[in-house]
């Protein structure tokens, strides 16, 4: 051991003992948190100490203790770049810090650079330090177990949407070098919907589980599948040297499909269309590949389906019918095409109606009603999601104003807004004229933004953030679970609370991972003292789970479905929980 390093307890290292590195400059002081820790816990407990980053660093890696507490200021290492080397040393490991002071911001710094808590020197005692200890290794293991959950599809075991993106980046990076071509495909079921609306949601659940081991049986362990929603897989195939390597997979993936499945005595026969792009021959951009295999997909789908397709640079269909919808859009507001249709959100303790979700509706003229999940994402392509969202903002509240004039005074209306609205700058602008507009007060808006929104670190974001908080409007994290879902970023942020994604909700009660990440969010979530919202609830026994777990506010089916306007209304009247007299 050098200079530097030491061990301070005799409490060897057997299995059971917990291991703490002590990364502390003085050497008093570090005894004497020892021997607090010594004496509180009870148990062997190792502690090593060091005096400086280098000599903790070397000890992290010889020892792999299960938490670190430290001093920022060492004399080879200094503020949050002390913690910036411990993270990047071992992502996995929890950092407690040894503060002088507690004041909010600071703590907030803290956990935004990555420590789980901190400790105010002289200040503590033993067992508020063991507990603090314990509370970090906690906070660190649920925070990864939701990053684990949240990168995988649960149905399948596949990956989801957020890990495929990572491997497809990474798929190009070493791709870059290694002078190789990458496949990118796009495969969709073709009767897909048919299953599921005449078998049933389980049968078409059976049936994706199937699909997911049949594509596993098709390609090479280390190419990457994932699910990206509903029947829509990706997959991934990296070492090609050339593009008929590909269109061989893609020939064993067909013919894969076209087996009969057997689900609930039902012979089934399912066959995909499979759309086709190359890194870097026809796009060196994530998104381009992206839009390119999309495309590809769709033109093997009118080929007539159970094909294949490579990308072509001349296959713009798809293109043509996104501008089409696009231009579509740009009238929908004049031409009175668009309107809301509003959710309730309810208490799970009590069952007062707390308020609505407004949720955008599309009545266009040839296509019939269009869902937001298709028209959003053109919406914010084309900038046209900011007279809309305008357009959503000022809908919701004149509406609110109604209800409160029938006698609803006490509920909240929640609009949902899109990263691309933050960016645009006028947000904040638009918000405080439309609540003097119409009269509402800002905590009865609610604002429903998603991970996108924090994950975008533009300025004009973050302070738009800010300013609406400072207004006085809720605002909620919307589809938690399906992002990134880092703790640090729950933190970062100015949140009300956070909405747990229907995905989590719907194999409630029964489902290990379900459950698990509804507890591990309501954990993170109660600790850093934000409501949580359970969307997609359907039945009572998920009611029931939920109010079991303590989750406080629940939307879904089982109390509605979204109602127009006038629907709504005769739904709060006939509502016991929401008689204006009481
Ligand atoms: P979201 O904000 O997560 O909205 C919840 C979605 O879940 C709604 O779908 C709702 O109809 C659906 N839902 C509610 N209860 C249940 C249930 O019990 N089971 C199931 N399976 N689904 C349920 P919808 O209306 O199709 O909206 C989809 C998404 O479109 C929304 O997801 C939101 O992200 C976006 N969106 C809707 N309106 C707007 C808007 O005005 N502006 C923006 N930017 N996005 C909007
Ligand atoms: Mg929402
Ligand atoms: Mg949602």
């Amino acid at each position: 051991m050098s200079d530097h390093q030491s061990r301070l307890s005799a409490g060897g290292t057997r299995a059971g003992a917990l291991r703490v590195l002590l990364l502390e400059p003085d050497s008093a002081a570090a005894v004497s948190l020892a021997n607090l820790l010594q004496v509180a816990s009870g148990k062997p407990i190792t502690i090593e100490h060091a005096s400086t980053l280098e000599a903790g660093l070397a000890l992290l890696h010889e020892h792999a203790p299960d938490a670190v507490i430290t001093e920022l200021e060492l004399p080879d290492s200094s503020g949050n770049a002390t913690l910036a080397q411990l993270v990047a040393a071992d992502p996995h490991l929890p950092i407690v810090v040894l503060a002088d002071s507690d004041d909010d911001r600071f703590a907030l710094e803290l956990l935004k650079h990555g420590a789980q808590d901190y400790l105010i020197k002289g200040r503590s005692d033993a067992a508020l330090v063991l507990k603090t200890l314990r509370y970090a290794i906690e906070r660190k293991e649920s925070d990864q177990h939701l990053t684990f959950l949240s990168h995988y599809d649960r149905l399948t075991g596949l990956a989801n949407r957020e890990l495929f993106r990572d491997r497809l980046h990474q798929a190009m990076t070493r791709a870059e070098r290694s002078k190789q071509l990458v496949a990118l495909m796009f495969i969709d079921l073709d009767r897909f919907k048919a299953v599921n609306d005449t078998l049933g949601h389980l049968a078409g659940d059976e049936l994706l589980i199937e699909v997911a081991e049949r594509l596993k049986g098709a390609v090479r362990r280390s190419d990457t599948i994932a699910r990206l929603g509903g029947d829509e897989f990706t997959v991934i195939l990296e070492g090609l040297g050339a593009t008929a390597d590909a269109e061989a997979v893609c020939r064993k993936i067909l013919k894969a499909l076209a087996r009969p499945v057997l689900i609930q005595n039902h012979e089934i026969y399912v066959t995909g269309s499979i759309g086709v792009t190359f890194f870097p021959l026809d796009d060196t951009d994530l998104n381009g590949l992206l839009r390119n295999a999309d495309a590809a997909m769709y033109r093997a789908k009118e080929e007539g389906r159970n094909k294949y397709h490579l990308f072509t640079a001349d296959l713009n269909t798809r293109a043509l019918d996104r501008m089409a919808i696009e231009t579509a859009l740009r009238h929908a507001i004049d031409r009175d095409e668009l309107h809301l249709c509003y959710q309730p959100k309810i208490c799970v303790r009590t069952g007062a109606i707390l308020g609505a979700e407004a949720l955008l509706r599309w009545n266009h003229p040839q296509r019939g009603a269009v869902s937001p999940v298709d028209f959003i994402p053109i919406a914010e392509e084309s900038g046209l999601i900011v007279p809309i969202g305008e357009w959503v903002l000022r809908r919701a509240c004149a509406d609110l104003r109604k209800w409160q004039a029938a006698g609803f005074e006490q509920i909240n209306v929640a609009v949902n807004l899109s990263a691309r609205q933050f960016r645009h700058g006028e947000l904040v602008k638009v918000v405080t004229q439309v609540l003097e507009e119409t009269g509402i007060a800002p905590h009865q808006l609610e604002l429903e933004i998603t991970e996108s929104l924090l994950m975008d670190d533009t300025e004009a974001s973050q302070l738009a953030l800010q300013d609406l908080k400072a207004l006085g409007t809720g605002i909620y994290l919307d589809d938690f679970g399906t992002g990134y879902s880092s703790l640090a970023y729950l933190k970062k942020f100015p949140l009300d609370g956070l909405k747990i994604d229907r995905s989590f909700i719907r194999d409630l009660p029964g489902d290990a991972d379900g459950e698990a990440i509804t507890r591990a969010i309501l954990a993170l979530s109660h600790a850093l003292r934000l409501t949580v919202v359970a969307e997609g609830v359907e039945t009572a026994a998920q009611l029931a789970f939920l109010g079991a777990a303590d989750c406080e506010v629940a939307q879904g089916y089982f109390f509605s479905r979204p109602l127009p306007f006038r629907e709504f209304l005769s739904w709060l009247q006939r509502s016991p929980a929401a008689d204006p007299a009481a």
